[in-house]
């Protein structure tokens, strides 16, 4: 019977990790020809390190890294928290922070001592006006950088690896004939690009804002031959995960909102159950129909 069959591809799969919020998912999983993937916690581990920490004149390391793990206490990205544990690392005291400002896809804003600070990509810079050296727009590392007051005050570079089953995700969709598998980030296109050639995927759009996300996906939808998967972990990608036809969030670093909005959430963090996600919808079809 129908809904027997169902049960059982859900039971299945969340023996796997896998959890289907509805038998209708299964079934949409299986008519997917387009997987669009976050980059950040997605096919990375989201858990960066910091590798390097300039800081500019009449200020310290210390005092630079002390500033911009103070602004990031209060936020929940994956960056955030690789600042906040390397001050840790150092020793290095936090101060109080007032009145902080999250600015999805450029950082944060927040007021240390009376002074406002700003943590963030260089756009954050840009748009409050404030001057870099132009030589940061050359790094090809997730770079932060911080102004104090209206003052460029230094930067930490970070750097993020790939999950060791990425590959075989990308590997796995292909063997069950994807045609478009795509990365979208809000991280920098260079770096977008260096971990897609890594992961053979040939479709990498880098510097989206979460707004660019949603509008990349529109357009994806307009093609009404595209049957969209999106993959992310952030608190940025409810929107885009609303938007696709089976939204799959990854369940053990994502964010509440990502994992409320999925129709699909993988427990294990692994993308490589992206595919084992579709050939579970597979076979429960073969068994129902
Ligand atoms: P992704 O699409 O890779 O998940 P996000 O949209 O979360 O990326 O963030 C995009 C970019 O915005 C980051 O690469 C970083 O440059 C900047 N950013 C966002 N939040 C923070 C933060 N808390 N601290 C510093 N930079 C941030
Ligand atoms: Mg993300």
């Amino acid at each position: 019977s129908i809904p027997l069959g169902y049960f059982g591809g859900i039971g299945a799969a969340s023996r796997l990790g896998i959890l289907f919020k509805g038998g209708n998912y299964l079934d949409a999983i299986t008519k997917i020809n387009t997987v669009v993937l976050d980059k950040t916690g997605t096919l990375t581990k989201g858990t960066f390190e910091v590798q390097e920490c300039k800081s500019a004149s009449g200020i310290s390391e210390k005092e630079l890294i002390g500033m911009v793990a103070s602004v990031e206490s209060d936020s929940t990205h994956p960056i955030a928290k690789a600042i906040v544990n390397y001050a840790k690392q150092q020793s290095v005291e936090l101060s109080p922070v007032t009145g902080t400002k999250e600015y999805a896809g450029f950082g944060l804003e927040a007021m240390i001592n009376g002074t406002p600070v700003l943590v963030g990509n260089c756009r954050l810079l840009s748009n409050f006006n404030i001057e870099y050296p132009a030589e940061l727009l050359q790094i090809t590392d997730t770079i932060v950088v911080c102004a104090i007051g209206t003052d460029y005050a230094g930067y930490l570079l970070l750097a993020d690896t790939l999950k060791d089953d990425a590959k075989k995700a990308i590997d796995d969709l292909k063997m069950l004939h994807i045609k478009n598998i795509q990365i979208l980030s809000g991280d920098k296109q260079s770096i977008v690009t260096n971990f897609a050639e890594k992961l053979g995927i040939t479709s990498a759009y880098g510097d989206l804002l979460p707004e660019g996300k949603v509008q990349h996906l529109e357009e994806l939808r307009q093609d009404g031959t595209n049957q969209i998967a999106f993959v992310g972990d952030g608190m940025n990608d409810a929107p885009v995960l609303a938007l696709s036809h089976v939204g799959i969030a990854m369940g053990g670093l994502g964010s509440d909102a990502a994992i409320e909005t999925a129709d699909v959430v993988i427990q294990t963090d692994q993308p490589s159950k992206v595919a084992e996600a579709i050939k579970v919808g597979k076979l429960t079809r073969r068994i129902i129909w």
